[in-house]
C-alpha cells in the first residue's frame, strides 16, 4: 500500500504541489496535499519530481526487439515489458499489415499474454484490447506497412477478426470499397473507429464519420492533404483528411511527438489547434526500442518490411520514415519542449486522453480516488524514476 509524497501531482487541468497519492490494493484511495500517511504504509519519495498517472498508448507496434505482429507470447510480452520501463501501463497492441492467419495469430497471442498480465504471473504494460490497424489501407499511403498486403475489407475477414472480442480501436482508410461494412461491425463492437494510410477526401471522411469514425492516425503521416487531393480528383481542390480533422469538434487524433517525424512548429500547431482533449500522444514505436542501431524488421519478423534504426528513429531503404523508436517518456520530454501548452495539457495527451477515446477513462486515466493505481514518478527532466502499475512498485 505505497503513498507517493514530495512531488508535484499532475491533474488533467492543473498542478497540485506538495501533493500525495495514497493506494489502497490496486487502486488509487486519495489524492490530497501532503499529509502524514498511516502507520504501516510505504513511502516513496517523489524527491521534488512530478506525480503522473501511467501513460496509455494506442497506437504501438513493438519494443525490446520484438514486434506484436511476430505472434507469439513471448514477444507480446517482451514488447509491454519494453514499454512498461518508459512509463506504459495501458497499450493496445497494434497489428500491421499482414496475412489474416498472421493477424490472427498476433490477436490469438495478445489474449494469451493479457490474461498473464491481469494475473500478476507476467509483468508489463497492461493490454487493453487490440488496435486492428493494418490490412485496410490505400496502397498508396502504405507507408513502411506490406504494400501487397493492403486490401479493401470483406466481410468474412472482417467478422473473423471481431470475433475474437478483442478490437477495441479499428483502423480502415475511408475510401476503400467495402469500408461501411466494416464500420458498421466495428460500430457494433464499440470501438474507437478510425481512418489512417488514406488518401480520403471531405467528402468520403463525412461519409466515414456518419458511420461512427472519430479518429485519424498519426496526423500528417501516411494521410491525405489538399495536394495529394488535387492529384486524385484535379480541380477545384479539395479539403483533405487534415482539414476534417481540424474543423469537426468530435473528431480526435495523434502526434508521432519523437522529435524526427514532426517538426516542433507542427507539435506546437496541433496542441493548439485541436488542443489536449482531441491530441492523443502515441508512440508508433516498432521493435527497435531499447535495442542497438542498425538493420530491423517493421512487422512480423519473417516477412515485414525491412527498415533501418538510427536510434532515434527508423528509416526504410527507400529514405522515408518507417516509424518511430521511442518509448513514451520521450515523446511526453519531447512535446513537453516543442509546446506552450504546459505540462497538465501534455500529460493528458499521453494519459486521459487516449482513455476518453476508448472509453476507459472511467477507471483509467488520471490520478483520481477509485482509478486504478498507475502511478510514475518522473524528475525534474520528466524521466521515469518510479513505476507503480496497479499499486505495486515495479522500479
Ligand atoms: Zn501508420
Ligand atoms: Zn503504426
Amino acid at each position: 500500500m505505497p503513498a507517493i509524497l514530495n512531488g508535484t501531482v499532475v491533474l488533467p487541468d492543473r498542478i497540485l504541489k506538495d501533493g500525495m497519492v495514497q493506494t489502497s490494493g490496486s487502486q488509487i484511495q486519495s489524492v490530497s496535499r501532503r499529509h502524514r500517511p498511516g502507520r504501516g504504509i510505504t513511502e516513496i519519495d517523489a524527491q521534488g519530481g512530478y506525480i503522473v498517472p501511467g501513460f496509455i498508448d494506442i497506437h504501438v507496434h513493438g519494443g525490446g526487439g520484438a514486434d506484436f505482429m511476430d505472434g507469439t507470447i513471448e514477444a507480446v510480452l517482451t514488447t509491454c515489458r519494453t514499454h512498461l520501463k518508459h512509463g506504459t501501463t495501458t497499450l493496445f497492441p497494434t497489428t500491421t499489415t499482414g496475412s489474416m492467419a498472421h493477424i490472427l495469430e498476433m490477436i490469438t497471442a495478445c489474449r494469451s499474454s493479457a490474461k498473464l498480465l491481469r494475473s500478476g504471473r507476467e509483468t508489463g504494460a497492461a493490454i487493453a484490447g487490440i488496435h486492428l490497424y493494418g490490412p485496410w489501407f490505400a496502397p498508396d499511403k502504405a507507408g513502411c506497412h506490406d504494400r501487397n498486403e493492403c486490401r479493401p475489407p470483406e466481410l468474412e475477414e472482417i467478422r473473423e477478426y471481431f470475433r475474437t472480442k478483442m478490437i477495441r480501436i479499428a483502423t480502415c482508410a475511408a475510401e476503400l470499397p467495402g469500408a461501411e461494412l466494416f464500420w458498421k461491425v466495428a460500430r457494433k463492437h464499440n470501438c474507437l473507429i478510425t481512418c489512417g494510410h488514406s488518401n480520403a477526401s471531405w467528402t468520403e471522411m463525412s461519409r466515414a464519420f456518419e458511420y461512427g469514425m472519430r479518429h485519424v492516425d498519426h496526423f500528417w503521416c501516411a494521410m491525405s492533404s489538399v495536394p495529394s487531393l488535387r492529384q486524385r480528383f484535379g480541380t477545384p481542390m479539395q479539403a483533405s483528411m487534415a482539414e476534417f480533422v481540424l474543423m469537426n469538434r468530435d473528431m480526435s487524433t495523434e502526434v508521432i511527438a519523437d522529435g524526427c517525424h514532426l517538426a516542433p512548429e507542427l507539435l506546437e500547431f496541433a496542441a493548439h489547434m485541436l488542443g489536449p482533449e482531441r491530441l492523443c500522444l502515441v508512440t508508433d514505436c516498432n521493435r527497435a526500442l531499447d535495442m542497438p542501431p542498425g538493420p530491423s524488421v517493421f512487422g512480423r519478423h519473417d516477412c515485414g518490411t525491412p527498415f533501418n534504426s538510427d536510434g532515434r528513429v527508423g528509416w526504410a531503404p527507400s529514405g522515408s520514415l518507417a516509424s518511430a523508436v521511442t518509448g513514451m517518456d520521450h515523446m511526453v520530454r519531447q512535446m513537453y519542449q516543442s509546446t506552450t501548452v504546459g505540462l497538465p495539457a501534455v500529460i493528458r495527451m499521453a494519459t486521459l486522453t487516449p482513455a476518453e477515446r476508448t472509453s476507459m477513462q472511467l477507471t483509467h486515466g488520471s490520478l483520481e480516488a477509485g482509478k486504478m493505481a498507475d502511478v510514475l514518478v518522473l524528475d525534474e527532466d520528466l524521466q521515469v524514476r518510479h513505476i507503480i502499475l496497479q499499486g505495486k512498485l515495479n522500479q
